[in-house]
C-alpha cells in the first residue's frame, strides 16, 4: 500500500465472506477509513479485527470530508473508501472525493468487490449483450413516468435498484409501459440467507409481487431484458435506403445508409435485395 494514496474498497452486500483478500490487506494497512456511515462499517472492521480509525463521508459532508481526505494524503497517509455495502461511486457516496482527490493531484486506486448490479446480472442469464444501469427510478409518478419512457428505447437491458416499499409500484410501472415481450428479474436479499433470484415475462410481475408478503422484503435489484427487435426498418430509414439505392450499387446504398441511420449493415443490405428485387 502506497503512502499518500486513496483507495477505493469495494465490501459485501451481505456476505461477509465476500470481501476480498486485497480488500481485508488494504483496510488493515489504512490509516484512516473514510465511511458512509461509520457504525455501520464498525461492525464490518470488528468482524475482522480492524482497528483503523473511522471517519464519516457521506452525501451531506462529501466536501468537506474530501478535504479530509486531501489532508490527509498530504500528510503521507493511507486512505481507504468504503460505502455501507458494494462498490463506492454506484448509487453511494464517492464520484465527489474521488473527483476532489485527483484534482489536488493524488492516486485514487480501486479495489473490485461485489456491487448487487454485476452481481443480479451475473445470474441473471439474459441474452442482452449490453445493459444500462440506470440505478433507483424517482419516486414522483410522473418523474417515474417520464424516466421510463425515456428508458424504453434504450437498446439494452436496464437495471434497476430500488426499496421494499417502492417495489411493487416500480414493477407495476415498468409491466404498464413497456413492451410485454420482455422479461423481468426480481433479485433479492442477493448473498443473504433469503436470496432470490426470479426470472418471469414482465407483465406477471406485479401478480409475484402480490403473491407472496416475503417477496416483497429485503434488497431489490429489478433487471428488465432489452427492447423486442422491431419488426422491419423504420420508415426514415427506409427513406434514406431507397434514396441511396436509386444512385448507388446495392452494397454502397446498404454501407452508406448503415452509417447514416446507424442501424445495423447486414440489416440493410438485406432489405437491399428484397428492394432491388422488386
Ligand atoms: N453501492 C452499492 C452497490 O455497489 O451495489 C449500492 C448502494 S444503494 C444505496 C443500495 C441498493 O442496492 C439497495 O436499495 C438495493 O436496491 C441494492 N442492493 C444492495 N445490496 C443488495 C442485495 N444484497 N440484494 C439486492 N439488492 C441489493
Amino acid at each position: 500500500m502506497d503512502i499518500g494514496t486513496l483507495y477505493v474498497v469495494a465490501t459485501p452486500i451481505g456476505n461477509l465472506g465476500d470481501i476480498s483478500q486485497r480488500a481485508l490487506e488494504t483496510l488493515r494497512a489504512a490509516d484512516a477509513i473514510a465511511c458512509e456511515d461509520t457504525r455501520h462499517t464498525r461492525h464490518l472492521l470488528d468482524h475482522f479485527g480492524i482497528r483503523a480509525p473511522a471517519f464519516a463521508l457521506h452525501q451531506h459532508n462529501e466536501r468537506e470530508a474530501a478535504e479530509k481526505v486531501i489532508a490527509l494524503l498530504a500528510a503521507g497517509k493511507r486512505v481507504a473508501l468504503v460505502s455501507d455495502a458494494g462498490t463506492p461511486g454506484i448509487s453511494d457516496p464517492g464520484a465527489k472525493a474521488v473527483a476532489a482527490v485527483r484534482a489536488a493531484g493524488y492516486p485514487v486506486v480501486p479495489l473490485p468487490g461485489p456491487s448487487a448490479a454485476s452481481v443480479a446480472l451475473s445470474a441473471a442469464g439474459l441474452a442482452d449483450e449490453r445493459f444500462l444501469f440506470a440505478g433507483f427510478l424517482p419516486a414522483k409518478v410522473g418523474a417515474r413516468g417520464t424516466a421510463i419512457a425515456e428508458l424504453a428505447v434504450v437498446p439494452a437491458a436496464l437495471v434497476f435498484y430500488e426499496a421494499p416499499h417502492r417495489v411493487e409500484e416500480t414493477v407495476a410501472d415498468l409491466a404498464a409501459r413497456l413492451e410485454p415481450a420482455r422479461t423481468l428479474v426480481i433479485a433479492r436479499e442477493l448473498t443473504k440467507h433469503f436470496e432470490q433470484i426470479a426470472v418471469m415475462p414482465l407483465p406477471e410481475g406485479p401478480a409475484w409481487l402480490a403473491a407472496d408478503a416475503n417477496r416483497r422484503r429485503g434488497e431489490f435489484v429489478l433487471i428488465v431484458s432489452g427492447p423486442p427487435p422491431r419488426e422491419g426498418l423504420d420508415a426514415e430509414t427506409e427513406r434514406v435506403l431507397k434514396a441511396l439505392l436509386a444512385e448507388l450499387p446495392t452494397k454502397q446504398a446498404a454501407k452508406l445508409a448503415a452509417e447514416i441511420t446507424d442501424q445495423p449493415k447486414n440489416a440493410l443490405y438485406q432489405r437491399a435485395l428484397e428492394i432491388k428485387g422488386g
